[in-house]
Protein backbone atom coordinates (compact mmCIF):
# COMPACT_ATOMS: atom_id res chain seq x y z
CA UNK A 1 0.00 0.00 0.00
CA UNK A 2 1.55 3.17 -1.19
CA UNK A 3 1.45 5.80 1.75
CA UNK A 4 2.73 9.20 0.94
CA UNK A 5 4.89 11.07 -2.20
CA UNK A 6 7.82 12.85 -1.98
CA UNK A 7 8.25 15.38 -4.26
CA UNK A 8 11.89 16.68 -4.81
CA UNK A 9 11.26 20.07 -6.48
CA UNK A 10 8.40 22.43 -6.45
CA UNK A 11 8.72 24.24 -9.74
CA UNK A 12 5.87 24.01 -12.35
CA UNK A 13 6.13 19.96 -12.82
CA UNK A 14 6.27 19.47 -9.13
CA UNK A 15 3.61 22.07 -7.76
CA UNK A 16 1.16 20.45 -10.34
CA UNK A 17 1.83 17.50 -9.43
CA UNK A 18 1.77 17.87 -5.77
CA UNK A 19 -1.45 19.84 -6.00
CA UNK A 20 -3.14 17.12 -8.26
CA UNK A 21 -2.27 14.59 -5.58
CA UNK A 22 -2.68 16.46 -2.66
CA UNK A 23 -6.77 17.16 -4.20
CA UNK A 24 -6.67 13.22 -3.95
CA UNK A 25 -6.26 12.58 -0.43
CA UNK A 26 -2.82 11.65 -1.06
CA UNK A 27 0.22 12.67 1.40
CA UNK A 28 2.73 14.89 -0.37
CA UNK A 29 6.41 15.89 1.04
CA UNK A 30 7.44 18.14 -0.78
CA UNK A 31 11.18 18.98 -0.60
CA UNK A 32 12.44 22.64 -2.34
CA UNK A 33 16.25 24.19 -1.69
CA UNK A 34 14.99 27.75 -2.31
CA UNK A 35 15.62 29.88 -0.52
CA UNK A 36 18.30 28.03 1.54
CA UNK A 37 20.16 27.21 -1.98
CA UNK A 38 19.71 29.27 -5.49
CA UNK A 39 19.49 27.50 -8.86
CA UNK A 40 21.08 30.92 -10.32
CA UNK A 41 17.61 31.39 -12.64
CA UNK A 42 14.97 31.86 -10.06
CA UNK A 43 14.75 34.84 -7.92
CA UNK A 44 12.65 34.35 -5.22
CA UNK A 45 11.42 31.06 -3.00
CA UNK A 46 7.78 30.81 -4.35
CA UNK A 47 6.84 27.95 -5.98
CA UNK A 48 6.26 27.51 -9.66
CA UNK A 49 8.34 30.82 -10.56
CA UNK A 50 8.78 30.97 -14.03
CA UNK A 51 12.34 31.88 -14.92
CA UNK A 52 12.70 33.90 -18.02
CA UNK A 53 9.66 34.80 -20.41
CA UNK A 54 6.05 35.43 -18.86
CA UNK A 55 4.60 33.65 -21.46
CA UNK A 56 2.96 29.78 -21.13
CA UNK A 57 2.72 30.23 -25.17
CA UNK A 58 -0.10 30.36 -27.72
CA UNK A 59 -3.37 29.22 -27.26
CA UNK A 60 -4.11 29.08 -30.97
CA UNK A 61 -5.36 25.44 -31.23
CA UNK A 62 -3.54 25.11 -34.42
CA UNK A 63 -0.73 25.45 -33.02
CA UNK A 64 1.04 22.29 -31.17
CA UNK A 65 1.03 24.35 -27.69
CA UNK A 66 -2.55 25.70 -28.04
CA UNK A 67 -3.41 21.95 -28.29
CA UNK A 68 -1.50 21.10 -25.34
CA UNK A 69 -2.82 23.15 -23.18
CA UNK A 70 -6.61 22.69 -24.59
CA UNK A 71 -5.57 18.87 -23.49
CA UNK A 72 -4.59 19.96 -20.31
CA UNK A 73 -7.53 22.11 -19.66
CA UNK A 74 -9.45 18.33 -20.09
CA UNK A 75 -7.05 16.91 -17.40
CA UNK A 76 -8.32 19.90 -14.96
CA UNK A 77 -4.61 21.33 -14.89
CA UNK A 78 -4.57 23.36 -11.25
CA UNK A 79 -1.36 25.37 -12.87
CA UNK A 80 -3.37 26.26 -15.78
CA UNK A 81 -6.16 27.49 -14.17
CA UNK A 82 -4.35 29.74 -11.95
CA UNK A 83 -2.47 31.03 -15.34
CA UNK A 84 -6.00 31.76 -16.17
CA UNK A 85 -6.59 33.93 -13.21
CA UNK A 86 -3.07 35.97 -13.71
CA UNK A 87 -3.59 36.28 -17.27
CA UNK A 88 -2.13 39.67 -18.76
CA UNK A 89 -3.01 40.74 -22.33
CA UNK A 90 -0.67 39.06 -24.80
CA UNK A 91 -2.41 38.24 -27.99
CA UNK A 92 -3.36 34.98 -28.34
CA UNK A 93 -0.38 33.96 -26.16
CA UNK A 94 -1.37 32.67 -22.34
CA UNK A 95 0.99 35.68 -20.59
CA UNK A 96 0.54 35.96 -16.63
CA UNK A 97 1.95 38.48 -14.29
CA UNK A 98 4.54 35.57 -12.72
CA UNK A 99 4.31 37.37 -9.40
CA UNK A 100 0.37 36.67 -9.01
CA UNK A 101 1.15 33.30 -10.13
CA UNK A 102 3.79 32.12 -8.52
CA UNK A 103 2.39 33.66 -5.30
CA UNK A 104 -1.33 31.72 -5.98
CA UNK A 105 0.33 28.75 -6.69
CA UNK A 106 2.32 29.34 -3.32
CA UNK A 107 -0.77 30.11 -1.36
CA UNK A 108 -2.27 26.85 -2.73
CA UNK A 109 0.78 24.43 -1.58
CA UNK A 110 1.41 26.12 1.71
CA UNK A 111 -2.21 26.07 2.99
CA UNK A 112 -2.99 22.18 1.16
CA UNK A 113 -3.70 20.15 4.66
CA UNK A 114 -2.15 16.91 2.58
CA UNK A 115 0.89 19.07 1.80
CA UNK A 116 4.03 19.42 4.03
CA UNK A 117 7.00 21.57 2.68
CA UNK A 118 10.26 20.57 3.54
CA UNK A 119 13.13 23.18 3.01
CA UNK A 120 16.04 21.32 1.84
CA UNK A 121 18.46 20.25 -0.25
CA UNK A 122 17.92 16.93 -1.81
CA UNK A 123 21.33 15.18 -2.31
CA UNK A 124 19.54 11.66 -3.19
CA UNK A 125 15.99 10.37 -3.48
CA UNK A 126 14.91 9.53 0.22
CA UNK A 127 14.59 5.72 0.83
CA UNK A 128 11.28 5.16 2.62
CA UNK A 129 9.43 2.04 2.36
CA UNK A 130 5.86 2.33 0.46
CA UNK A 131 6.41 5.49 -0.68
CA UNK A 132 7.09 7.20 -3.97
CA UNK A 133 9.45 9.54 -4.87
CA UNK A 134 9.23 12.38 -7.97
CA UNK A 135 12.37 14.41 -9.19
CA UNK A 136 11.15 17.43 -10.40
CA UNK A 137 14.56 19.28 -10.22
CA UNK A 138 14.44 21.13 -13.44
CA UNK A 139 17.36 22.35 -15.36
CA UNK A 140 19.35 23.89 -12.89
CA UNK A 141 19.19 20.71 -10.65
CA UNK A 142 21.61 21.42 -7.27
CA UNK A 143 25.07 20.03 -8.61
CA UNK A 144 25.24 17.20 -5.18
CA UNK A 145 21.82 15.54 -6.44
CA UNK A 146 23.46 15.95 -9.82
CA UNK A 147 26.50 13.77 -8.68
CA UNK A 148 24.13 10.97 -7.46
CA UNK A 149 22.33 10.90 -10.86
CA UNK A 150 25.39 10.86 -12.49
CA UNK A 151 27.27 8.09 -10.25
CA UNK A 152 23.81 6.17 -11.21
CA UNK A 153 23.28 6.98 -14.58
CA UNK A 154 26.12 8.65 -16.55
CA UNK A 155 27.14 11.80 -17.61
CA UNK A 156 23.87 14.27 -17.59
CA UNK A 157 23.57 15.80 -20.74
CA UNK A 158 23.05 19.83 -21.19
CA UNK A 159 22.48 23.09 -23.70
CA UNK A 160 22.33 26.35 -22.65
CA UNK A 161 19.80 28.75 -22.55
CA UNK A 162 18.87 32.36 -21.81
CA UNK A 163 17.15 34.67 -19.99
CA UNK A 164 15.43 38.19 -21.65
CA UNK A 165 15.80 41.63 -20.19
CA UNK A 166 12.84 43.35 -18.15
CA UNK A 167 12.44 47.01 -18.52
CA UNK A 168 10.22 49.35 -16.52
CA UNK A 169 7.42 50.80 -18.75
CA UNK A 170 7.89 54.12 -17.19
CA UNK A 171 11.50 54.40 -19.06
CA UNK A 172 9.78 53.95 -22.44
CA UNK A 173 9.51 57.17 -24.43
CA UNK A 174 5.91 56.24 -25.75
CA UNK A 175 6.10 59.07 -28.43
CA UNK A 176 8.62 56.86 -30.21
CA UNK A 177 6.66 54.07 -30.48
CA UNK A 178 3.13 52.28 -31.39
CA UNK A 179 0.95 50.18 -29.75
CA UNK A 180 -0.57 46.76 -31.57
CA UNK A 181 -0.49 43.14 -32.70
CA UNK A 182 1.09 41.21 -35.48
CA UNK A 183 -1.49 41.14 -37.87
CA UNK A 184 -4.57 43.34 -35.82
CA UNK A 185 -4.97 39.91 -33.66
CA UNK A 186 -5.07 41.13 -30.27
CA UNK A 187 -6.16 44.02 -28.22
CA UNK A 188 -3.47 46.31 -28.63
CA UNK A 189 -1.14 44.50 -26.26
CA UNK A 190 2.14 44.96 -27.80
CA UNK A 191 4.39 48.05 -27.57
CA UNK A 192 6.49 47.99 -30.77
CA UNK A 193 9.89 50.29 -31.33
CA UNK A 194 10.28 50.77 -34.98
CA UNK A 195 13.44 50.96 -36.36
CA UNK A 196 14.37 52.47 -39.69
CA UNK A 197 17.47 50.63 -41.85
CA UNK A 198 19.96 53.29 -40.01
CA UNK A 199 18.42 52.25 -36.75
CA UNK A 200 18.98 48.41 -37.31
CA UNK A 201 22.49 49.38 -39.15
CA UNK A 202 23.05 50.87 -35.58
CA UNK A 203 21.98 48.22 -33.59
CA UNK A 204 23.16 44.95 -35.23
CA UNK A 205 26.53 46.37 -35.37
CA UNK A 206 27.07 47.20 -31.58
CA UNK A 207 25.31 43.67 -30.90
CA UNK A 208 28.05 41.94 -32.65
CA UNK A 209 30.20 43.37 -30.88
CA UNK A 210 28.96 43.68 -27.89
CA UNK A 211 30.83 41.97 -24.82
CA UNK A 212 29.73 38.53 -23.59
CA UNK A 213 29.93 36.92 -19.91
CA UNK A 214 32.20 34.27 -20.51
CA UNK A 215 30.93 30.48 -19.63
CA UNK A 216 32.69 27.24 -18.73
CA UNK A 217 32.48 24.50 -21.46
CA UNK A 218 30.41 27.33 -23.67
CA UNK A 219 29.85 25.95 -27.31
CA UNK A 220 27.04 26.99 -29.96
CA UNK A 221 26.43 23.90 -31.03
CA UNK A 222 24.87 23.56 -26.80
CA UNK A 223 22.67 26.58 -27.71
CA UNK A 224 18.91 25.38 -27.79
CA UNK A 225 17.54 26.31 -31.26
CA UNK A 226 14.08 27.91 -30.06
CA UNK A 227 15.89 30.25 -27.47
CA UNK A 228 19.26 31.38 -28.94
CA UNK A 229 20.66 34.27 -27.71
CA UNK A 230 19.85 37.63 -29.60
CA UNK A 231 23.79 38.47 -30.20
CA UNK A 232 24.24 34.50 -31.58
CA UNK A 233 21.17 35.03 -33.99
CA UNK A 234 23.07 38.28 -35.22
CA UNK A 235 26.09 36.85 -35.66
CA UNK A 236 24.13 34.52 -38.11
CA UNK A 237 23.65 37.29 -40.58
CA UNK A 238 22.88 40.79 -40.78
CA UNK A 239 19.67 40.17 -41.92
CA UNK A 240 18.79 37.22 -39.52
CA UNK A 241 17.34 39.75 -36.65
CA UNK A 242 14.87 41.24 -38.99
CA UNK A 243 13.54 38.10 -40.11
CA UNK A 244 13.89 36.51 -36.59
CA UNK A 245 12.06 37.75 -33.72
CA UNK A 246 12.61 41.26 -34.81
CA UNK A 247 11.03 40.79 -37.93
CA UNK A 248 8.32 43.46 -38.76
CA UNK A 249 5.34 42.03 -40.65
CA UNK A 250 2.07 41.70 -39.77
CA UNK A 251 3.32 45.54 -38.07
CA UNK A 252 1.61 48.40 -39.62
CA UNK A 253 2.62 51.62 -37.86
CA UNK A 254 -0.72 53.30 -36.90
CA UNK A 255 -0.43 56.72 -37.93
CA UNK A 256 1.51 56.31 -41.05
CA UNK A 257 0.31 52.80 -42.28
CA UNK A 258 3.70 51.92 -43.10
CA UNK A 259 5.47 48.71 -42.13
CA UNK A 260 9.20 49.50 -40.82
CA UNK A 261 12.20 47.92 -41.49
CA UNK A 262 12.35 46.10 -37.98
CA UNK A 263 10.37 46.13 -35.16
CA UNK A 264 11.27 45.26 -31.44
CA UNK A 265 8.23 44.36 -29.50
CA UNK A 266 8.03 44.72 -25.82
CA UNK A 267 5.45 42.53 -23.85
CA UNK A 268 3.28 43.45 -21.10
CA UNK A 269 4.66 42.06 -17.48
CA UNK A 270 2.38 42.23 -15.02
CA UNK A 271 -0.94 43.16 -14.18
CA UNK A 272 -0.14 47.44 -13.19
CA UNK A 273 1.82 47.44 -17.12
CA UNK A 274 4.54 48.75 -14.71
CA UNK A 275 6.89 46.01 -16.37
CA UNK A 276 7.37 45.16 -19.98
CA UNK A 277 9.80 42.15 -21.67
CA UNK A 278 11.71 42.39 -24.51
CA UNK A 279 10.28 39.24 -27.21
CA UNK A 280 12.34 37.16 -28.40
CA UNK A 281 15.71 38.99 -26.58
CA UNK A 282 17.39 36.29 -24.78
CA UNK A 283 20.95 37.09 -23.84
CA UNK A 284 24.10 37.07 -22.35
CA UNK A 285 25.82 40.28 -22.72
CA UNK A 286 27.42 41.61 -19.63
CA UNK A 287 24.84 44.10 -17.99
CA UNK A 288 26.89 47.36 -19.13
CA UNK A 289 26.13 46.47 -22.73
CA UNK A 290 22.83 45.17 -21.82
CA UNK A 291 22.08 48.29 -20.94
CA UNK A 292 24.04 50.15 -23.93
CA UNK A 293 22.67 48.61 -26.41
CA UNK A 294 19.10 48.48 -25.73
CA UNK A 295 19.47 52.14 -25.07
CA UNK A 296 20.11 52.39 -29.11
CA UNK A 297 17.04 50.89 -29.89
CA UNK A 298 14.10 53.96 -30.95
CA UNK A 299 12.03 54.48 -27.65
CA UNK A 300 14.41 52.64 -25.59
CA UNK A 301 17.14 55.64 -25.25
CA UNK A 302 16.49 55.97 -21.32
CA UNK A 303 15.14 52.69 -20.29
CA UNK A 304 16.33 51.54 -17.02
CA UNK A 305 16.52 47.50 -17.01
CA UNK A 306 14.39 45.85 -13.62
CA UNK A 307 16.10 41.82 -14.98
CA UNK A 308 19.05 41.87 -16.81
CA UNK A 309 19.16 38.85 -19.48
CA UNK A 310 21.57 35.81 -18.21
CA UNK A 311 22.50 32.75 -19.83
CA UNK A 312 22.25 29.41 -18.05
CA UNK A 313 23.21 25.88 -18.54
CA UNK A 314 20.46 23.11 -18.64
CA UNK A 315 20.73 19.78 -17.54
CA UNK A 316 18.76 16.72 -18.28
CA UNK A 317 19.28 12.79 -18.51
CA UNK A 318 19.15 10.77 -21.20
CA UNK A 319 15.30 9.94 -20.43
CA UNK A 320 15.25 7.81 -23.51
CA UNK A 321 17.46 4.83 -21.69
CA UNK A 322 16.77 5.50 -18.05
CA UNK A 323 13.00 6.15 -17.56
CA UNK A 324 9.77 3.81 -18.92
CA UNK A 325 6.99 5.03 -20.51
CA UNK A 326 5.31 6.35 -17.56
CA UNK A 327 8.45 8.48 -16.45
CA UNK A 328 9.38 5.65 -14.22
CA UNK A 329 13.12 4.95 -13.39
CA UNK A 330 13.40 1.38 -15.11
CA UNK A 331 15.64 0.31 -12.55
CA UNK A 332 13.41 1.57 -9.22
CA UNK A 333 9.92 2.00 -10.69
CA UNK A 334 8.97 4.08 -7.22
CA UNK A 335 10.62 6.68 -8.39
CA UNK A 336 9.68 9.14 -11.45
CA UNK A 337 11.39 11.89 -13.19
CA UNK A 338 9.46 14.92 -14.96
CA UNK A 339 9.78 18.24 -16.27
CA UNK A 340 13.26 19.70 -17.86
CA UNK A 341 15.23 17.38 -16.31
CA UNK A 342 13.48 14.58 -18.02
CA UNK A 343 14.40 16.14 -21.84
CA UNK A 344 10.67 18.06 -22.20
CA UNK A 345 11.08 21.57 -22.87
CA UNK A 346 9.10 24.50 -21.83
CA UNK A 347 6.94 25.50 -18.62
CA UNK A 348 3.80 23.71 -20.52
CA UNK A 349 5.65 20.76 -21.06
CA UNK A 350 6.94 20.08 -17.50
CA UNK A 351 3.31 21.10 -16.19
CA UNK A 352 1.77 18.58 -18.64
CA UNK A 353 4.96 15.97 -17.26
CA UNK A 354 3.81 16.47 -13.91
CA UNK A 355 0.13 16.07 -14.52
CA UNK A 356 0.79 12.97 -16.61
CA UNK A 357 2.96 11.07 -13.64
CA UNK A 358 0.24 12.21 -11.23
CA UNK A 359 -2.39 10.63 -13.22
CA UNK A 360 -0.19 7.06 -12.77
CA UNK A 361 0.70 7.72 -9.50
CA UNK A 362 -2.73 8.01 -8.17
CA UNK A 363 -3.74 4.74 -9.89
CA UNK A 364 -1.17 3.32 -7.81
CA UNK A 365 -2.63 4.54 -4.78
CA UNK A 366 -6.54 2.94 -5.75
CA UNK A 367 -4.36 -0.05 -6.57
CA UNK A 368 -5.10 0.23 -10.18
CA UNK A 369 -1.92 -0.59 -12.65
CA UNK A 370 -0.69 2.38 -14.51
CA UNK A 371 -2.17 3.89 -18.05
CA UNK A 372 -0.12 5.59 -20.94
CA UNK A 373 -1.96 8.45 -22.74
CA UNK A 374 -3.53 8.08 -26.16
CA UNK A 375 -0.38 8.14 -29.08
CA UNK A 376 -2.81 10.59 -30.66
CA UNK A 377 -2.88 13.32 -28.00
CA UNK A 378 -0.25 16.00 -27.78
CA UNK A 379 0.70 14.73 -24.45
CA UNK A 380 0.96 10.87 -25.32
CA UNK A 381 3.04 12.01 -28.36
CA UNK A 382 5.24 13.99 -26.26
CA UNK A 383 6.26 11.53 -23.94
CA UNK A 384 6.64 8.76 -26.20
CA UNK A 385 8.84 10.82 -28.19
CA UNK A 386 11.14 11.48 -25.41
CA UNK A 387 11.12 7.88 -24.10
CA UNK A 388 11.93 6.33 -27.98
CA UNK A 389 13.97 8.78 -29.17
CA UNK A 390 16.90 7.08 -30.52
CA UNK A 391 20.56 8.55 -30.04
CA UNK A 392 21.19 11.09 -27.91
CA UNK A 393 18.03 12.70 -26.62
CA UNK A 394 17.71 16.25 -27.85
CA UNK A 395 15.00 17.79 -25.45
CA UNK A 396 11.70 17.96 -27.06
CA UNK A 397 8.67 20.36 -27.20
CA UNK A 398 5.00 19.81 -28.65
CA UNK A 399 5.03 19.78 -32.41
CA UNK A 400 2.48 18.41 -34.90
CA UNK A 401 5.34 16.35 -36.12
CA UNK A 402 5.59 13.75 -33.31
CA UNK A 403 1.88 12.33 -34.10
CA UNK A 404 0.79 10.27 -35.87
CA UNK A 405 -0.64 10.94 -39.35
CA UNK A 406 -0.64 9.29 -42.57
CA UNK A 407 -1.71 11.31 -45.40
CA UNK A 408 0.69 13.90 -47.10
CA UNK A 409 0.77 17.25 -44.90
CA UNK A 410 0.28 17.54 -41.28
CA UNK A 411 0.65 21.25 -41.40
CA UNK A 412 -2.49 21.29 -43.86
CA UNK A 413 -4.51 18.58 -41.61
CA UNK A 414 -4.02 20.39 -38.46
CA UNK A 415 -7.25 20.89 -37.84
CA UNK A 416 -7.86 17.02 -38.20
CA UNK A 417 -4.78 16.07 -36.03
CA UNK A 418 -6.46 18.68 -33.38
CA UNK A 419 -9.79 17.57 -33.69
CA UNK A 420 -8.80 13.89 -32.93
CA UNK A 421 -6.48 15.22 -30.28
CA UNK A 422 -8.91 16.46 -28.37
CA UNK A 423 -11.59 14.25 -28.63
CA UNK A 424 -8.52 10.72 -27.81
CA UNK A 425 -8.02 12.99 -24.57
CA UNK A 426 -12.08 13.04 -23.99
CA UNK A 427 -12.69 9.78 -24.64
CA UNK A 428 -9.52 8.89 -22.22
CA UNK A 429 -10.92 10.50 -18.94
CA UNK A 430 -14.37 9.22 -19.51
CA UNK A 431 -12.64 5.27 -20.51
CA UNK A 432 -9.38 3.76 -19.14
CA UNK A 433 -8.68 7.52 -17.21
CA UNK A 434 -12.04 8.00 -15.69
CA UNK A 435 -10.57 7.44 -12.28
CA UNK A 436 -8.32 10.52 -12.53
CA UNK A 437 -11.83 13.15 -12.85
CA UNK A 438 -14.33 10.69 -10.42
CA UNK A 439 -12.23 11.18 -7.44
CA UNK A 440 -13.05 12.29 -3.77
CA UNK A 441 -11.31 15.09 -3.08
CA UNK A 442 -9.39 15.21 0.82
C1 LIG B 1 17.65 30.14 -18.33
C2 LIG B 1 16.40 29.43 -18.69
C3 LIG B 1 15.38 30.12 -19.35
C4 LIG B 1 14.20 29.43 -19.70
N1 LIG B 1 13.23 30.14 -20.34
C5 LIG B 1 12.06 29.53 -20.68
C6 LIG B 1 11.02 30.28 -21.30
O1 LIG B 1 11.12 31.47 -21.52
N2 LIG B 1 9.89 29.62 -21.65
C7 LIG B 1 9.71 28.30 -21.40
O2 LIG B 1 8.64 27.74 -21.74
N3 LIG B 1 10.69 27.56 -20.79
C8 LIG B 1 11.86 28.15 -20.43
N4 LIG B 1 12.88 27.44 -19.82
C9 LIG B 1 12.77 25.98 -19.73
C10 LIG B 1 11.86 25.34 -18.67
O3 LIG B 1 10.57 25.32 -19.16
C11 LIG B 1 11.86 25.94 -17.33
O4 LIG B 1 13.14 25.80 -16.80
C12 LIG B 1 10.82 25.28 -16.38
O5 LIG B 1 10.78 26.01 -15.20
C13 LIG B 1 11.09 23.80 -16.09
O6 LIG B 1 10.17 23.33 -15.12
P1 LIG B 1 10.59 22.22 -14.05
O7 LIG B 1 9.43 22.06 -13.14
O8 LIG B 1 11.11 21.03 -14.76
O9 LIG B 1 11.80 22.86 -13.27
P2 LIG B 1 11.87 24.23 -12.35
O10 LIG B 1 10.68 25.06 -12.62
O11 LIG B 1 13.22 24.77 -12.57
O12 LIG B 1 11.74 23.65 -10.90
C14 LIG B 1 12.75 22.89 -10.29
C15 LIG B 1 12.76 23.18 -8.81
O13 LIG B 1 13.61 22.24 -8.14
C16 LIG B 1 14.38 22.91 -7.15
N5 LIG B 1 15.58 22.09 -6.91
C17 LIG B 1 16.62 21.84 -7.76
N6 LIG B 1 17.47 20.93 -7.21
C18 LIG B 1 16.98 20.63 -5.98
C19 LIG B 1 17.41 19.77 -4.94
N7 LIG B 1 18.50 19.00 -5.06
N8 LIG B 1 16.69 19.70 -3.78
C20 LIG B 1 15.54 20.44 -3.65
N9 LIG B 1 15.09 21.27 -4.61
C21 LIG B 1 15.78 21.35 -5.78
C22 LIG B 1 14.63 24.27 -7.76
O14 LIG B 1 14.92 25.24 -6.76
C23 LIG B 1 13.30 24.55 -8.47
O15 LIG B 1 12.38 25.20 -7.64
C24 LIG B 1 14.05 28.07 -19.41
C25 LIG B 1 15.07 27.40 -18.72
C26 LIG B 1 16.22 28.07 -18.34
C27 LIG B 1 17.29 27.34 -17.57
Amino acid sequence: MMKSVHVIGGGLAGSELALQLANRGIKVYLHEMRPLESTGVHKTDKFAELVCSNSLKSEDLMNAEGSLKAELRILNSILLGVAEKCRVPAGKALAVDRECFSQRVSQMIDSHPNIEVIREVVTKPPEEKESICVLATGPATHEKLMEYLEGKYGKLLHFFDAVSPIVYAETIDFSKVFVGDRYGKGSGDYINCPMDEEDYRTFWESLVNAKVVPMEDFDRKYLFQRCQPIEEIARSGYDALRFGPLRPVGLKDPETGRTHYAVVQLRRENLEGSLYSLVGFQTRLTWKEQKRVLRLIPGLEKVEIARYGVMHRNSYIEANKILDIYLRCRDEPSTFIVGQLAGFEGYVSAIATGLYAAINIHRMYLGLSPVTLPSTTILGALVKAVIEYRGELKPLYPNFGILPFEGKSRLKNRGVIVKRALSSMEKFVKGEGAPWLVFKSA
